[in-house]
């Protein structure tokens, strides 16, 4: 899983403290190097490791270590704080009534998603029900229905409709009665201006709570570009990185949040239904920082 290396190359960075006496400038310019390394192999925009890796340092030297602290415990509760910094704390999912409205690039695994989603709500229970709005991709609709069949989670969706607004209204009002109401929008491959126009159509109709943005784990610096196209299009709430299990590259998607100051919402880790996890900051950071 991507987040296994970089935790090893991060705690292999930390584990030069272990026996230091003192916080030695030379040994914690080495540790910031490694750790430097490690962030830009799995693909964090590099900017935030130079601005992160410079605070790191500054703040390893000047500030007293906690009492009782050794130098590693010192290091390693600063590297902490400073990724929490970029990954943001994580979203908070209210467990009420509520639209959500999915957005993402073909292929970055929405639809699948989707159904997580829904899922993830239905074993808290809450009632889901999802509208298939994604008439731009050929067997979208096929797709999701079958996903959603699975699962028993309710599917609105109108094989071959070509009006993708007509069919999110249409669908709002036959899935009324459900709890969480999950909207799959057209994938893309860019941004497209009249899909662009397309999803701020939906946006005002539906009006939704949150407004999910879908990355793949390996996009790479990619992320925080397309990030801040849809968050300009129409203000994206939280983010879901997909794909976490197969890349080394996560740290672009997962640094995507400080471009747009929106939070990561959930994980996905595989492809079954449940391969699919909220994003606590906490321990995701703890995990790798071992
Ligand atoms: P969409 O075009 O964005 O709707 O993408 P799909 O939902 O069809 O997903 C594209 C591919 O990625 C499919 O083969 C999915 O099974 C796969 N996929 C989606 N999420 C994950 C994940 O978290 N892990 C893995 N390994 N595969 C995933």
């Amino acid at each position: 899983m991507v987040m296994d290396k970089l935790g090893d190359s991060l705690q292999g960075a930390l584990r030069k403290l272990i026996g230091a006496n003192r916080i030695d400038e030379n040994v914690v310019n080495e540790v910031v190097k490694d750790i430097q390394r490690a962030l830009l192999t799995s693909d964090v925009n590099v900017k935030l490791v130079m601005d992160m890796s410079k605070r790191i340092k500054e703040r390893s030297l000047k500030e007293e270590p906690q009492k009782g602290a050794d130098p590693r415990e010192h290091v390693v509760r600063i590297v902490y704080q400073e990724m929490i910094g970029i990954m943001g704390k994580g979203a908070t999912i209210d467990l009420k009534p509520q639209t959500i409205m999915m957005v993402g690039l073909q292929g970055s695994g929405k639809t699948t998603s989707v159904s997580k989603l829904a899922r993830w709500f239905q074993k808290k229970g809450l009632k889901p029900a999802v509208i298939g709005a994604d008439n731009f991709r050929p067997g979208a609709y096929q797709q999701l229905k079958i996903l959603c069949d699975k699962l028993n989670v309710h599917f609105y969706g109108e094989e071959g409709e070509t009006d993708a607004v007509g069919i999110v209204k249409r669908g709002l009002k036959e899935i009324e009665k459900y709890d969480i109401k999950i909207i799959d929008t057209a994938g893309r491959h860019a941004l497209e201006a009249d899909l662009i126009a397309e999803m701020e159509a939906i946006n005002a109709i539906a009006n939704p709570d949150q407004k999910f943005l879908v990355l793949d784990a390996a996009i790479g610096q990619q992320a925080g570009v397309q990030a801040k196209a849809f968050n300009d299009a129409v203000g994206i709430t939280g983010i879901i990185i997909t794909k976490l299990d197969g890349t080394a590259k996560g740290g672009g998607a997962l640094s995507a949040v400080s471009e747009i100051n929106a939070p990561i919402a959930f994980i996905g880790t595989g492809e079954t239904p449940d391969d699919f996890e909220r994003f606590d900051a906490d321990r995701f950071i703890s995990r790798l920082l071992g």
